[in-house]
């Protein structure tokens, strides 16, 4: 079996391709969604995703407010520019990009940022109701990978999921919305006894540990769907090159879907975050969304 390829490059161009026309409904209905991307310091990683985000969100016709602070801002003076923001009617999303210089304390940040604006869903309100079932801002990777997920097969109910990583912004939201799902779901993560026979009980896996390559073909049940959010930069060949974490060759043979890194889960992510402030500027508007529902 040779697992088919889940192609995340056209699957966020055409979600991108629906964001346009919605926000062009709400345009038309004089409610323009506005994003606010906040960059504090100067980490070349961090820039490029912040020049990628907001370029995203020109081109899907948002309006974009983009604030760029040297690496000294002081943590009061992010904490009063989120309150501003907070308050601006034109903005109905803020991301503040992670991670934050070391004399700012990113939970009390994330904490300050109204829910109803927290587009990148970490906020203890939307954790806390994503994991109640209640109407909450999805962490945009995660939201993402449901997308890709239900994009091979609509329903999942009664299927075996394994999330390999359990942190707050990929695993455990990740293992939250499978659950949603009606998905029996394990995270597992780094004390795992035995990964290998865990893994090989899941009709759906997800790699998100931040491992090269060690989700190996024959920890992969056949035909399963293999959703490898990792990003791991290696050198081959005298080559940097990014590779997931899942041993891309083994499991193609066996899995039968599967997302390859680069081209999966990473172009997902930025056109999530765009449909999350489309859905913040509905909610806090009270207009209903152009949108179908995520994930469904
Ligand atoms: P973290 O480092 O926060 O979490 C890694 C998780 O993997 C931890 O829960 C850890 O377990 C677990 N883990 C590590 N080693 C093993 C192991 N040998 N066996 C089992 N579990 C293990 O990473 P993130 O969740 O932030 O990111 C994970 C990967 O996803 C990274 O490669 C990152 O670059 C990528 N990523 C990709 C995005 C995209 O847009 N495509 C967005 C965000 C992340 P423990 O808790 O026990 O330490």
């Amino acid at each position: 079996m040779s697992a088919v390829l889940i192609n995340g490059v056209a699957a966020a161009r055409q979600l991108h391709d629906e964001l346009c026309s919605a926000v062009e409904t709400l345009v038309e209905r004089g409610a323009t969604p506005g994003l606010a991307v906040v960059l504090v310091g100067d980490d070349p990683a961090s820039s490029v995703y912040v020049r990628n985000k907001v370029r995203r969100s020109v081109e899907a016709g948002l309006r974009s407010f983009h604030h760029e602070l040297p690496a000294s801002t002081s943590e009061s003076d992010l904490l009063a520019l989120i309150k501003r923001l907070n308050a601006a009617e034109d903005v109905d999303g803020i991301l503040v990009q992670l991670p934050l210089p070391p004399h700012i304390d990113a939970q009390k940040v994330t904490a300050a940022i109204d829910p109803a604006k927290d587009v990148d869903g970490f906020h203890p309100i939307n954790v806390g109701n994503l994991s109640l079932g209640a109407p909450a801002l999805v962490a945009c990777t995660p939201l993402g990978c449901m997308l890709l997920i239900k994009g091979v097969r609509k329903d999942l109910a009664g299927l075996s999921a394994v999330v390999v990583g359990r942190s707050n912004i990929v695993g455990k939201p990740l293992a939250q919305l499978l659950l949603r799902e009606n998905c029996t779901v394990t995270i597992a993560h780094s004390r795992t006894k035995d990964l290998p026979l865990v893994c090989c009980g899941a009709d759906i896996l997800v790699a998100a540990a931040g491992r090269a390559g060690f989700i190996r073909g024959d920890w992969i049940k056949p035909g399963a769907i293999v959703i490898d959010v990792g990003i791991n930069r290696i050198e081959r060949d005298g080559k940097q090159q990014l590779v997931g974490d899942v041993d891309f060759e083994g499991a193609r043979s066996v899995a039968g879907a599967l997302t390859p890194v680069p081209g999966g889960v990473g172009p997902m992510t930025i056109a999530c975050l765009l449909r999350n402030t489309i859905e913040a500027a509905c909610r806090r508007r009270g207009i209903s969304s152009p949108l179908a529902n995520a994930a469904d």
